[in-house]
């Protein structure tokens, strides 16, 4: 069967949620992907923001073939080494205290939710507490999570939806103050917003935020989905500002590739928050997601991943600062370490991704028409000129056309 047979089937079987690009990956190297064809792609997505090892990385692959021949799964009613490995060093990398796995990015903002009720309640024996949530921002598609992601189009058909969600603005501490009633539980918000459009939190919002929180206390939830593992030149986005979350999420890179995320506290929440019986799991955290997670967080620390981070990234800022300056449809370029954006006007940023891709480069857009930069961690300076090159070239087509 060839690429176009298995795409007609794909269409045929697959419910339709996503309108995909027409090529069929087969396997990866580095920082490149190869199609079943044999064509090279330049990998620019990470699988959106998952594959931080890139691909192939023996080590990793080495851990997770041992542990499939010992035991995949033993569910949470019993004791493995992997998972305790993982939490140990998931705590050590994010100073948090607790941690509890999860499968996907939206079960551990489900968690999160959960949690932040669970000790409103606690402490005033009644149920009842509101969240507010941040417009523009994305935490996933299961209904809680739904709940809290500022986006209309996403939400609208599924209403209704949780309630006591309240929605302010990004960046503008005055706006969140307007929202707090004696209610409030907790705020969510992710550190940089990723779907959105790639917005970092301001210096003075998010520690405005952390103080109000503090006062009122009022739990601060750091959705690290996307910005998190290493992603922002610090292992979690937060540790760029002076502020720690009460409680965090993780998830996309936190397995390179393997399906986990999770959910952390500290212990003052933990000690008034989700107790036997409040929450669980059949998958979360089995011993082959405990390996994968203790392997990457394993390498990360020995390859001392945030500095190749920042070092990079770097890089990446100031050659999309040149595109910025040579083409007028880029109006804007925002973001942090490794996760950046460009903002076009004039061009629709999913035309120059398909192009892209013609071109031998995988890039993703968010948001109102941003492209959005998000490889592997792994990349190297040669890569941002490969992929600065051929966007310039597009680019350039597009201005004269
Ligand atoms: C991707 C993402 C999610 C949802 O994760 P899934 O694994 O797709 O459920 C939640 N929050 C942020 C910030 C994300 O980028």
């Amino acid at each position: 069967m060839n690429s176009t047979c298995y795409i007609e089937e794909a269409e045929k079987n697959l419910l339709h949620t996503y309108n995909r690009y027409g090529i069929l990956l087969e396997y990866g190297k580095g920082v490149y992907l190869f199609d079943t064809e044999g064509k090279k792609y330049l990998d620019f997505a990470a699988g959106i923001g998952v594959c931080a090892l890139g691909y192939g990385n023996e080590e990793y692959n080495d851990a997770l073939k041992e542990q499939v021949d010992k035991l995949l799964h033993t569910s949470n009613l019993y004791y493995n080494v992997p998972a305790i490995r993982a939490a140990e060093l998931v705590k050590q990398a994010s100073g948090m205290d607790r941690v509890f796995f999860t499968n996907s990015g939206a079960e551990a903002v489900e968690g999160a939710i959960k949690a932040a009720k669970k000790y409103a309640y606690t402490r005033d024996q009644h149920a009842g507490h509101e969240v507010i949530a941040m417009h523009g921002s994305f935490h996933g598609r299961t209904l809680g999570a739904l709940s809290v992601t500022g986006n209309e189009g996403y939400q609208k058909p599924f209403g209704p939806l949780l309630p006591g969600v309240r929605f302010a603005e990004f960046n503008r501490l005055e706006s969140v103050k307007e929202q707090i009633t004696e209610h409030t539980c907790a705020i969510i918000m992710e550190t940089i917003q990723g779907e959105g459009g790639i917005y970092p939190a301001e210096k003075e919002f998010i520690e405005g935020i952390a103080r109000l929180c503090r006062e009122k206390d009022i739990l601060l939830i750091l959705d690290e989905i996307q910005c998190g593992m290493g992603r922002s030149g610090e292992m979690f986005a937060w540790q760029n500002y002076d502020v720690k979350p009460d409680i965090m999420t993780t998830a996309k890179a936190l397995g390179c590739g393997v399906p986990v995320g999770a959910f952390l506290m500290t212990e003052r929440v933990a000690e008034k928050s989700l107790a036997p019986g409040d929450h669980g799991t059949t998958y979360g955290g089995n011993p082959f997601a405990g390996a994968a997670v203790a392997k990457t967080l394993e390498l990360m620390k020995r390859d001392r991943m945030t500095e190749h981070v920042k070092e990079v990234s770097n890089y990446l800022w100031e050659r999309l600062e040149e595109l910025k300056e040579r083409h007028a449809c880029v109006a804007a370029h925002r973001g942090m370490g490794l996760m950046q954006g460009l903002q076009l006007d004039g061009q629709p940023a999913g035309e120059v991704s398909k192009k892209a891709l013609a071109h031998g480069l995988i890039l993703i857009t968010a948001g109102c028409n941003v492209l959005r930069f998000l490889p592997p961690l792994i990349i190297e300076k040669e890569h941002v000129d490969e992929m600065t090159d051929i966007l310039n070239r597009i680019l350039s087509e597009e201005g004269r056309s």
